[in-house]
């Protein structure tokens, strides 16, 4: 059963009345909901749902991970289920910014589908075209999409919007900014002016939200949190870093705060490249994902992930949105998001489903803008991670030894020196932006052996003080 805790809702407890079964979707829907092991609605999907059979456009607005594909796909597949096909004129399209989550999305469709007549094709990047071009052909009632492969295939001809009915824009705030709005205009340029239109995302700046108004006809806004909101099953923190530091930080960390599982987000490509090259030599299972990697191996990659066969996956802010794999115990944020809804989105990762999760933040002094714009951003302060927040057990006292002061010789992994530069911070630079390497200074990683245990169910506790003894690299922001 899901825990009460997806999601607390508006008033912080959650509907317990509420059953798929009153939400008016056919009945081999809610037994595959059944199947799919789903007892009750989050709150997204109790409110959406109905809008959405009603034929009303929406804008919905939940924390991340608490089911919002379900919200658009299950009613779907109940409207979708009378009406035709026809060739080359899908019926519905979903927009998702990246080939993950468009993957993701369609898996969605096919476990909720099961037990309908419905065709579906899968348009990405990156993949042979010849298959999608034959589904297309062949008739499809859903079409997921991101926008790129979508305007090259619909320039060729190969496809036309005219019968295409509802569109869902998912991560909408994302495929509102500067780099997608060309596109999306274009593409709802095409499809028919009385339409469905649904929106759905964990973050929706204003100005955003504004824009959205061309999109939508007499939307309902149901928002379940207040947008940004962090989902309340993560406990986060900060912790202040030199820059040379971090990675040191990270790799203790790693072995010491019970790490199942990690996404470690890096604002640069070459951050990510270098880290995991860096990890793999110090005997870490980790892998990478971001832009510059060609399709077949970025599919791999978060398959060997979603395996176990890796349990660190450091990524760039491709990976940030809306991707949904079980069991990540942690997200790090090697550096801090430059964009603080990419915060939001990050974190996102863990948390999912009513699992908790932890964060962290890295904190040098090139993120203090960062970090300040998140902590507006979400209206809360991000506590500075403490001693008592470990998620390793504390040394006994009879086993206390003084922490080593003894430093390694670095290995050849971390040579890289440090050439600053100015840092681009435009949005449409984002998420690959130029890299600039870290000065590492390696010391060896120093265990603690531990006496406390770590309880699931802890609650985000506030920053305290550290008064045991302390790993030498927490020296900033612990003394
Ligand atoms: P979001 O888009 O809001 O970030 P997702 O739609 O990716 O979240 O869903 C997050 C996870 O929650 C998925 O693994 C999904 O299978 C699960 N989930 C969705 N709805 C329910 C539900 N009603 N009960 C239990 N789990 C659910
Ligand atoms: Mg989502």
């Amino acid at each position: 059963m899901m825990p009460c805790l997806l999601q607390g809702a508006r008033s912080g407890h959650c509907d317990l009345l509420m059953k798929f079964a009153d939400l008016g979707l056919s009945d081999e829907l809610l037994q595959a909901v059944e199947a799919a092991g789903y007892t009750e609605p989050t709150p997204i999907q109790a409110e959406a749902i109905p809008t959405v059979l009603m034929m009303r456009d929406l804008i919905g607005i939940a924390q991340t991970g608490t089911g919002k594909t379900a919200s658009f796909v299950l009613p779907m597949i109940d409207v979708l289920a009378s009406g035709r096909r026809r060739a080359l004129m899908p019926r519905s399209l979903i927009l998702e910014p990246t080939r993950e989550l468009a993957a993701q999305v369609a898996e969605n469709f096919e476990k909720y589908g099961k037990n309908h007549d419905l065709k579906m094709a899968l348009l990405i990047g990156g993949v042979q075209m010849g298959e999608q071009v034959k589904a297309l052909n062949d008739g499809v009632d859903v079409l997921i999409a991101t926008p790129g492969r979508l305007m090259d295939l619909f320039e060729r001809g190969k496809i036309l919007l005219t019968g295409c009915d509802l569109l869902v824009i998912d991560e909408a705030d994302r495929m509102l900014d500067m780099g997608f709005i060309p596109d999306i205009e274009f593409i709802c340029s095409k499809l028919p002016e009385t339409r469905q239109t649904l929106l759905f995302s964990a973050t929706m700046p204003p100005p955003i939200e504004k824009l959205t108004k061309q999109f939508l006809n007499n939307p309902k806004r149901i928002a379940v949190s207040r947008a940004a909101s962090t989902n309340e099953n993560i406990t986060a923190f900060q912790i202040p870093v030199k820059a040379r530091e971090k990675r040191d930080t990270l790799r203790w960390l790693l072995r010491n705060d019970l790490v199942e599982t990690a996404i470690i987000f890096s604002n640069r490509k070459t951050t990510v490249r270098e880290l995991n090259k860096a990890l793999q030599r110090d005997g870490f299972r980790s892998g990478e994902i971001h832009g510059d990697i060609d399709q077949a191996s970025r599919n791999a990659e978060l398959q060997r992930f979603k395996d176990g066969e890796i349990n660190i996956l450091v990524a760039s802010d491709v990976a940030a949105r809306g991707l949904d794999i079980k069991g990540v115990s942690h997200v790090f944020n090697f550096d801090t998001p430059w964009h603080p809804d990419d915060y939001v989105h990050r974190i996102g990762r863990t948390g999912r489903a009513g699992a908790k999760g932890r964060a962290f933040t890295f904190v040098a002094e090139d993120d203090a803008e960062a970090i300040a714009n998140v902590e507006k951003l979400t209206g809360a302060k991000i506590p500075v991670f403490g001693k008592k927040d470990l998620r390793v057990e504390l040394p006994k006292p009879a086993e206390k030894k003084a922490p080593e002061k003894a430093k390694a010789d670095s290995a050849a992994e971390d040579e890289a020196e440090e050439k600053p530069r100015k840092s681009s911070r435009k949005r449409d630079e984002r998420p690959e932006a130029e890299e600039r390497p870290g000065r590492k200074q390696a010391r060896d990683d120093r265990r603690e052996t531990s006496s406390r245990r770590y309880h699931k169910d802890d609650e985000p506790v506030p920053a305290g003080e550290w008064n045991g003894p302390k790993p030498d690299f927490l020296g900033v922001g612990f003394s």
